[in-house]
């Protein structure tokens, strides 16, 4: 089982173009998520995020380097999982092949039945969707479409998985 997991929105608060340690808040509820996966058996754990930031020149592909190695380090100091994260540095114009909704950033990646994918928005889960996943968990009291299950909270997804 590999869970994979948009970023903003699901990590952090959706501020708007999060390309810097000091813009970055975290969802406490996060890591509570992440472990409760872990102990049911997910073994590993990969970020999956369009960044079209740096495309548009809004802040350095460095500095989001610099961010996400913090990212990772707390996320291990506090439950013990190395996070991977790959991202589409792209911006919409650009075309390129990885951009959610479409499907590139999960072709580094063998996909099995058990796989989940978490995220805010249609479009992550649509690119699950066209990637193979089945399990689609979106969180969010607007979007509707290409999930196979729906939260309004992180909160109440950990209701969720403590059943699960
Ligand atoms: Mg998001
Ligand atoms: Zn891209």
């Amino acid at each position: 089982m590999k869970c994979f997991l948009d970023r903003d929105g699901i990590f952090n608060y959706d501020d708007g173009y999060v390309g810097t340690i000091e813009r970055f808040r975290w969802y406490e509820n996060i890591f509570i998520i992440l472990s409760i996966l872990k102990s049911k058996g997910c073994s590993s754990f990969i970020v999956i995020t369009n960044q079209s930031g740096i495309g548009r020149g809004y802040y350095s592909e460095d500095s989001f380097v610099k961010l996400s190695k913090w990212m990772c380090d707390v996320v291990e100091q506090k439950v013990g999982i190395k996070l991977k994260i790959v991202y589409c540095p792209h911006k919409p114009e650009d075309n390129c092949k990885c951009r959610k909704p479409k499907t590139g950033m999960f072709e580094h990646f063998i996909i099995d039945q058990t796989d989940i994918m978490i995220g805010d928005k249609s479009t992550d889960m649509l690119a699950a969707k066209k990637a193979g996943i089945k399990n689609r968990w979106l969180i969010s009291t607007v979007e509707t479409k290409y999930y196979s299950e729906k939260f309004a909270s992180h909160d109440e997804l950990i209701q969720m998985l403590e059943l699960w």
